[in-house]
């Protein structure tokens, strides 16, 4: 039985599941803050998506550790906005229905959810 509230630190599953795709605007230059040029890869349009995050079995590039156990974001203060949006109170315990969808990809047990 996990001990809640469960902390992303010790989750990440939704770094290894779900497509990221964010404006290419919130890429870096090299000069500002930003997603690295280097792990991302055109989309469509404006669209870019983190490297990783489309393939057969989803893992984000800028994902470290291991899901389930410790992890954490290789570029958190630069992450795209799609990151800063998802699950942003599963801090302080409140998840999405979606946490549960990643969890189940790896096994992990569901989160409680609200009605
Ligand atoms: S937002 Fe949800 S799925 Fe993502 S790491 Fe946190 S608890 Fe896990
Ligand atoms: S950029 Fe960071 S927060 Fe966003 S999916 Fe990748 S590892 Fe997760």
């Amino acid at each position: 039985m996990a001990a809640y509230p469960v902390s992303c630190t010790e989750c990440g599953a939704c770094c290894a599941a779900f497509r990221v795709s964010f404006h290419r605007s919130e890429l870096s230059d090299g000069q500002c803050s930003g997603v690295p040029v280097a792990m991302a890869v055109f989309e469509v349009n404006n669209t870019m998506r983190m490297r990783g995050t489309d393939d057969a079995s989803p893992r984000c590039i800028a994902l470290q550790g291991t899901v389930g156990e410790a992890v954490r974001c290789g570029i958190y203060a630069d992450r795209p906005s799609p990151c800063r949006e998802f699950g942003a109170l599963a801090v302080i315990g409140i998840y999405e229905r979606a946490c549960n969808r990643a969890r189940a990809m790896h096994g992990l047990p569901a989160l409680p959810v609200d009605d």
